[in-house]
């Protein structure tokens, strides 16, 4: 399963994200043999700094995110020794642009170009690729998120790379796809024909989609004041994991057939009314509590700016996808940080038996499809209870854990994301339309915010978000999964 050889050029490379995501991940990719050294990663940013110094960065780096490899010294250097560093200013015209074109000789070669810079940057780093006669028939383009903030500076970002790159040379990231257990839906879904026979409203009381953190903003909080939660979670991982969940069968597994099943879900979501959004949407923000027995402090202290702050850390929605498959069905997604539990799971929650035999009758049934930490499935059925005399039934539970049943090839979604990319395969990707359909569904929210039609709860660090989001459910007669357990 060995690449091609291939030039990769991150933009941002002394950042964040090259740091904890990419250079790991090429890092293992490579120790997995799946490219070899005559690929080249050319890493550019602002730092003056010459190609020994950012490999000696990159090798205390690796030694931090991915340890297990880095320790093997022969396969780091290897490693290190395909890494070029190019200082670039994006927004300077000046030699150092032809010092980028000079590592780039070999115009018959794959070519990825990766933006991870504020996306306030890509449209000059697109004009000066340009300029340079740098894009070649053999380039793609990887956008990392957030695809503007609204869907007017969504369009404005499509628009200035679309300039430059044609749709299918434009990758943009979503890293919630490259997790196994979001791409096994697909599989649990249409390679078992039996439960996909129901999979509707029919047999499907309601889905809850949680992303739960138990982290607060730590020090990426001028990034995220900006944004809240419904902007860096919402409007693209947890839509598009609610996509993974709601569609129909796409023809085949070609990235436009997924692509094109995944839009009419978004465009089948019940558009947000203000009167809509004030009774189904719950924003919150932390105060101080305890998390995992420790004492933490609040939002507003976590940001250490001595003002207050109207950006949310918690938000739960309730909506419903107008089809004839699930029109009867609630969805609700959630997401928030400092939460109880670290979490990111999916509930299909079965109905209830229309007319009981059974003298009790526990919970009934669902199947819980865990992302993280762990993948893992399980089934939640009534089975008789031996013990309990006459005929009692409870719930038993059927699990599989991924790490158990299968070799996990990919520790981090971005191994696989990254060489999906240089393979030119963008299934795992976001077309343009699904960003402007999430952006369309998600901004009236963000406009009755806006005009504060929807206030701000507090909820303390180490709950399940605001008391109000329990009442968002009970309305259904629904419980949240943590509740059906105790
Ligand atoms: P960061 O740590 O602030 O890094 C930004 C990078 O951009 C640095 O390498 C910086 O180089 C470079 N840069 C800034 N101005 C430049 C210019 N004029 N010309 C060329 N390079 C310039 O940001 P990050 O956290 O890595 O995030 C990068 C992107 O990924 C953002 O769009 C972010 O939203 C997205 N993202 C990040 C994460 C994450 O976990 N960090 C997760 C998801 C998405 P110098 O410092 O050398 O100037």
């Amino acid at each position: 399963n060995r690449t091609e050889p291939f030039d990769f050029v991150i933009f941002g490379a002394t950042g964040d994200l090259t740091r904890r995501k990419l250079l790991p991940a090429f890092l293992r990719r490579f120790h997995a043999r799946e490219f070899d050294q005559e690929a080249r990663i050319i890493c550019t940013a602002r730092s003056e700094l010459n190609t020994e110094q950012f490999r000696n960065l990159c090798s205390a780096t690796l030694h931090e995110f991915a340890p297990d490899i880095a320790k093997d010294t022969e396969t780091l250097n290897q490693f290190l020794g395909l890494l070029t560093y190019v200082y670039l200013d994006a927004t300077e015209e000046g030699p150092h642009w032809q010092e980028l074109s000079a590592t780039l000789p070999d115009a018959e070669r794959t070519r990825v170009f990766y933006f991870a810079t504020a996306p306030a940057l890509y449209s000059a780093i697109c004009a000066g690729v340009s300029q340079h006669n740098l894009i070649t028939q053999h380039t793609r383009v990887v956008l990392e998120k957030p695809i503007g903030t609204d869907l007017q500076s969504a369009n404005e970002i499509n628009e200035g790379v679309g300039r430059y790159f044609s749709e299918d040379a434009i990758y943009r990231i979503d890293h919630y796809l490259g997790k196994e257990g979001v791409q096994n839906i697909l599989a649990l879904r249409f390679a078992n024909p039996a439960l996909e026979q129901l999979w509707s409203s029919e047999a499907i009381a309601h889905v809850q989609i949680t992303a739960a953190e138990t982290v607060g903003v730590g020090d990426r909080g001028s990034y995220y004041d900006k944004s809240g939660a419904l902007r860096d979670m919402v409007q693209n991982h947890l839509l598009q994991v609610l996509c993974m969940v709601a569609m129909d069968a796409p023809a085949s597994l070609r990235a436009d057939d997924l692509r094109n099943e995944k839009l009419k879900v978004l465009n089948a979501l019940r558009p947000m009314t203000p009167d809509m959004v004030r009774k189904n949407v719950i924003r919150g923000q932390y105060t101080a509590g305890r998390v995992k027995g420790e004492d933490v402090p609040g939002y507003v202290e976590d940001l250490k700016t001595g003002r207050p702050s109207d950006t949310e850390t918690f938000v739960a929605i309730r909506t419903k996808i107008r089809t004839a498959r699930w029109g009867n069905t609630p969805f609700y997604l959630r997401t928030g940080k400092r939460l109880a539990t670290k979490t990111t799971e999916i509930v299909i929650q079965f109905r209830p038996q229309v007319w009981p035999i059974f003298t009790n009758m526990p919970s009934p049934g669902r199947l819980v499809i865990r992302i993280a930490p762990h993948e893992e499935l399980s089934l939640v059925l009534a089975a008789r209870d031996p013990g309990a005399g006459g005929f009692r039934v409870r719930n038993a539970t059927l699990h599989m854990s991924y790490e158990n049943e299968f070799a996990v090839q990919y520790q981090d979604s971005y191994e696989r994301l990254l060489l999906d990319a240089v393979r030119g395969d963008p299934a795992l990707f976001i077309r343009r339309d699904e960003v402007e359909a999430s952006w369309k569904w998600v901004e009236p929210i963000l406009d009755s915010w806006r005009y504060a039609l929807t206030p701000l709860e507090p909820y303390p660090a180490g709950s399940w978000g605001p008391a109000t989001t329990r009442a968002l459910l009970a309305r259904d007669g629904a419980l949240w999964h943590e509740d059906m357990l105790t």
